[in-house]
């Protein structure tokens, strides 16, 4: 297809396709099976000269790739904390796909920075963060944790007079970081890649359900950066962040402290009356990292940095070229490491907009309460339910070490739903997150009956 011949035929033939790939998934294994994985060695060819034609490209894609995902936009995967993507989110991406925007500048595109300022108020207001906290548009929490501990490292030396964007780390005050002993790996990759380094850490001790023990606290001095966590990956459990924000803010070191909320998920829990309890108090802190392709429910990949002074964020990730016109509005590159990138605002508004207050709420209430109907099932089977069930985790274990490891394994393979294990504070655990709004409360009951099922071979 040299031109436009066909094109129209081939955008209609990917949403017919990607229209029945989804339908198929409420019948289709929650992993692909053996035939399917064989079947990934057909994309084995080499490169050829002439090239195929497009709609046999997308049929090979579909023929081969289709039945050979994870079948996580579905209603049956709770495994690691990875949502589905809203219906709405997965149109407005293909429309966004064929837009082809370069989200980077408002002067390469008007209408995705127009989305991501909308957006921006929106999240904000939602998620009750302070007033004129900014955000930026990342691809995922790791980089949302990256940029905003990167805001961090220049606010606390800034404070000392050390302009670390300028100057680089050499030289310059030491910070103090500390982190609850749960931290994810997320954040010790971005204090390695920041310089801040990932073994000079003081680790705050957790309780059973691994939140920080605030008792355990160390005083601080001089430049401290502090990361907390909102939804512990294995438990759902939140650090005490208003707690630990009222004891450092109020003593007289307070202005050398910055706090971090890593809240891949649990930020969402502050959209829900049913569940902001859990988040209280979260915005005391000075930066928080959310995932929008996790609990949002949008295409990977989407994640969201806010930070409470955006000005901070924008001193440490902006640069100085003569051909970047800075408009009077929001530049978007400027709260993100990228210059170039994709438009995911877009479906960041499209979820929101779709959703409403009221439509959030409930898919998060939701996806809770269905967290709860697993342990509930399980803990009457007989087996052993590891945590508090507060959010959209639940921890369970089958036996000894060998026998859960065993049952995953069994669960895995029957099919109909996936989840893969864990260890939590020494045992051998069976992790359920709920996390998509595709996910029925009859897609619950099945694959509890799988899983009871698989425990009893
Ligand atoms: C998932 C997660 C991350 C990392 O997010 P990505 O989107 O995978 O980069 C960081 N922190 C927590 C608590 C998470 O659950």
């Amino acid at each position: 297809m040299n031109n436009k011949t066909g094109r129209r035929e081939l955008l209609s033939d990917a949403a017919r396709r990607a229209a029945d790939y989804l339908d198929g998934l409420e019948t289709r294994r929650a992993s692909p099976d053996a035939d399917a994985l064989q079947d990934l060695g057909k994309f084995d060819t080499p490169l050829t000269d002439a090239g195929v034609a497009a709609e046999e490209v997308l049929a090979e894609l579909d023929r081969q790739g289709s039945p050979a995902t994870m079948a996580n936009a579905g209603g049956r995967y709770f495994g690691f904390v990875i949502g589905g993507s809203l219906p709405v989110t997965s149109a407005a991406n293909i429309l966004a796909g064929a837009w082809d925007q370069n989200a980077g500048l408002n002067i390469t595109s008007p209408v995705a920075a127009k989305l991501e300022d909308i957006a921006e108020g929106w999240l904000v207001d939602v998620l009750k963060l302070p007033e004129g906290t900014g955000v930026g548009f990342v691809s995922g929490a790791t980089n949302a944790n990256l940029c905003a501990l990167a805001a961090a490292r220049h606010a606390l030396l800034e404070r000392e007079g050390w302009n670390v964007e300028a100057q680089g780390l050499y030289g310059a005050p030491p910070i103090t970081v500390i982190v609850g002993e749960e931290f994810h790996m997320s954040i010790q990759k971005a204090l390695s890649i920041l310089g801040l380094g990932r073994d000079r850490v003081i680790r705050v001790p957790t309780d059973s359900q691994g939140r920080i023990i605030p008792a355990e606290f160390p005083e601080v001095q001089g430049p401290t950066l502090v990361c907390l966590q909102a939804g512990n990956v294995n438990t759902g459990a939140f650090d005490p962040v208003g707690e630990v924000c009222d004891r450092l803010k109020g003593q007289a070191e307070g202005k050398h402290v910055w706090v971090h909320v890593d809240a891949a998920f649990g930020l969402w829990a502050r959209a829900c009356r049913e569940l902001e309890h859990l988040a209280g108090g979260m915005d005391k802190a000075d930066s928080w990292a959310t995932d929008a392709h996790k609990w949002l429910n949008v295409p990977y990949d989407s994640g969201l940095v806010f930070v409470r002074d955006p000005e901070q964020l924008r001193a440490a990730l902006t640069g100085f070229a003569a051909y970047l016109v800075q408009a009077d509005d929001r530049e978007p590159w400027q709260y993100t490491p990228e210059l170039s990138r994709r438009a995911r605002g877009v479906e960041v508004w499209a979820a929101m907009r779709f959703l409403g207050r009221r439509g959030l709420a409930e898919m998060f209430a939701r996806n809770c309460r269905q967290a709860r109907r697993f342990a509930e099932g399980l803990e009457e089977a007989g087996h052993e339910i590891l945590a508090d069930v507060v959010l959209n985790q639940v921890l369970v274990s089958f036996g000894d070490p060998d026998t859960t490891r065993e049952v995953i394994a069994r669960i895995q393979q029957d099919g109909t739903c996936w989840v893969a294990g864990t260890e939590w504070k020494g045992r051998t655990a069976m992790r359920i997150s709920v996390s998509s709004w595709a996910t029925t409360d009859e897609d619950v009951e099945k694959s509890l009956a799988a899983m009871i099922r698989c425990a009893r071979q």
